[in-house]
């Protein structure tokens, strides 16, 4: 709030409100409020491009989610394996009955598949 345009910096006017003057004071007001509908636009774009893009999250995890049961049918300990959230030892043998090019897909497939759940904002 504390604010003096560089113009009026020789402001001499008594304080009224705070280290502002009246006038002062009333722009500084003005310019917050403008602040804050400008923020609050901001706000509503970003909802906005996030419900555009919700539907194509989706459909791409959906595929992603296919892809990964096409190469590795996988039960709920081996998914969650990639994820990290399993025993190392599980992770292990598991990458170990896989080729590395295999690996690397999935790998890839469960880092796009972890992305899009983190944005479409839902557990898997
Ligand atoms: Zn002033």
């Amino acid at each position: 709030m504390a604010w003096i345009e560089a113009s009026d910096r020789r402001c001499g006017r008594t304080p009224a409100e705070g280290y502002l003057c009246a006038r002062h004071h009333t722009v500084a007001v003005r310019r917050w409020e403008k602040d804050q509908a400008k923020q609050a636009a901001r706000a509503a774009d970003a909802a906005q491009r996030r419900a555009v893009k919700l539907p194509g999250w989706r459909a791409e995890l959906a595929k992603v989610q296919a892809e990964i049961d096409r190469l590795d049918p996988p039960t709920t300990m081996e998914a969650a394996a990639y994820l990290g959230d399993a025993h190392p030892s599980i992770t292990r043998r598991r990458r170990a009955a896989m080729s590395d090019t295999r690996v690397q897909r999935m790998a890839a497939l469960w880092d796009r598949h972890q992305q899009l759940t983190r944005l479409i904002g839902e557990t898997p």
